[in-house]
């Protein structure tokens, strides 16, 4: 490539978050960074888009200085937006993240932060979701480090179009990270619970809680790689057909009278 590559940023923290300064300053460092994010925190949205609503753009500037767009609206609305209405030139690359908590095995579905990504590979761009593996951990300077060298390392390598990378990083320090693992998607999953509680009108109302369950135990599971603090990269893609069971559904020659 021998101009600058272009690489859009988005997120669902919401672009005042800290963890799309830290991935957009990974991106600048390498290129050109566009941020396109929403105006406030979108996650656990998953894939939503705003079909009823007026999508508005804001220019948001930081220290006096042109930062990025802000939209009223989902992460997958952001990718949509800037990719057919606002970029002037189609991307290099779309990157979204860093997250502010993990988005391995079951979160993944749930996740506003990998469907943004999932959205730019839908309409044929590489992507990357990058989520730091951590809800309190607030230090985004190693996984702003390691996003670069992702970054940099697959724009080296050309990424093909559709490529869908889902990049999970230790809440650690730099030095105490053990390298990249690639990775399967893991199949541990939130044990819900709802605690029932009392509003001061006498209203019953529900939080949502739970732990997780850790069901993996081979090192090639992303939230095993992530506890032997090595960075996680799975490959995603977004056809959900379970080709196994179309063989069992020809078996049952299923028929309409
Ligand atoms: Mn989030």
């Amino acid at each position: 490539m021998t101009r600058k590559p272009r690489i859009l940023v988005t997120n669902d923290d919401g672009i005042h978050s800290p963890g799309i300064n830290a991935l957009r300053n990974a991106a600048a460092s390498l290129g050109e960074a566009i941020v396109v994010a929403p105006d406030s925190e979108q996650s656990a949205v998953g894939h939503a888009i705003t079909i009823s609503d007026p999508l508005r753009v804001k220019e948001i500037e930081k220290e006096g200085k042109f930062y990025g767009l802000a939209v009223n609206g989902t992460p997958a609305d952001c990718v949509k937006l800037a990719l057919k209405a606002i970029l002037d030139a189609p991307p290099d690359l779309v990157v979204s993240g860093i997250n502010q908590g993990g988005n391995t095995a079951t979160n993944v579905i749930y996740s506003g932060t990998v469907s943004a990504a999932t959205e730019a590979a839908i309409m044929g761009f590489p992507a990357m979701a990058f989520s730091l593996y951590s809800f309190q951990y607030r230090d985004f300077s190693t996984a702003e480090r390691i996003a670069r060298q992702m970054i940099a390392q697959c724009l080296g390598e050309s990424m093909p179009r559709h490529m869908l990378l889902n990049v999970n990083i230790p809440s650690i320090p730099y030095k105490e990270i053990m390298g990249v693992s690639i990775t399967r998607q893991g199949r541990s999953y939130f044990d819900d619970e709802f605690e029932k509680r009392v509003d001061p009108w006498n209203r019953t109302y529900y939080w949502m809680k739970g732990h997780k369950l850790q069901l993996d135990e081979s090192d090639d599971y992303d939230e095993v790689a992530i506890r032997n603090q090595y960075v996680s990269v799975t490959p995603l893609k977004y056809d959900l057909t379970d080709e196994s069971v179309i063989l069992t559904l020809n078996d049952w020659k299923l028929s309409i009278e």
